[in-house]
């Protein structure tokens, strides 16, 4: 009996360095160019064409298409604080958080965020828009929300609690709020007390 089959074979075509999505982190790379073979016994024997480059993390081995190496960390970063800032938006209109105080508790933790200050003419420009009858503030947090991973999740949440803060409100309503937000973000309800605990924590670091 005759085994035949097909196989790719990867070889290297160039190697350097580049910010590996997965690691967070510059890495080396190795860009490989696999091409199919027909193999008979297991030996690849006949080239049966190129199928594509691949470059690969040589920390973490995940492989990845050519895109890969136009992607820049910091654009990355800013349009993410540009998602928290427009979350924390909604969550003010949805959870009708938007006195002056408030405003400026946002414009405190964004300026935090971005490493500079932000005006708070910002602040209450995008509370207008978010505050338009068409807008949805529950399905922005909700969708957008759940794009984050767990920490940056966290991290917003915590956001969220000095905003409320910046009113006085008992300990009740803080937790109702931040446990409605968490769990529209996609964080599990079982988990809050927890959940709740990290995020204190966090925010008293704001204060
Ligand atoms: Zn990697």
């Amino acid at each position: 009996m005759l085994i035949w089959g097909t196989t790719q074979l990867k070889s290297v075509v160039e190697t350097g360095v580049f910010d590996c999505p997965q690691c967070q982190c510059e890495t080396q790379y190795k860009r490989k160019k696999a091409t199919e073979y027909f193999t008979l016994y297991f030996i690849p024997l006949i080239p049966l064409g190129f199928r594509g480059f691949v470059t690969e993390c040589q920390q973490c081995k995940l492989t990845y298409t050519d895109d890969v190496l136009n992607f820049d960390p910091d654009a990355e970063k800013i349009t993410n604080q540009a998602a928290v800032f427009r979350i924390l938006i909604s969550f003010m209109v949805y959870f009708h958080k938007t006195s002056e105080q408030h405003v400026e508790a946002c414009q405190a933790t964004y300026s935090r965020l971005l490493e500079q200050d932000v005006p708070v003419e910002i602040v209450e420009k995008e509370l207008q828009l978010a505050m338009e009858p068409d807008a949805v503030p529950q399905a922005y947090i909700e969708s957008e929300g759940n794009t984050f991973s767990t920490e940056a999740k966290l991290q917003i949440l915590a956001s969220a609690k000095f905003i409320v803060l910046a009113e006085s409100v008992d300990e009740e309503h803080v937790q109702l709020v931040i446990g409605q937000c968490s769990e529209m973000m996609g964080l599990p309800g079982e988990d809050f007390e927890q959940i709740y605990e990290v995020v204190s924590q966090l925010a008293a670091f704001q204060q």
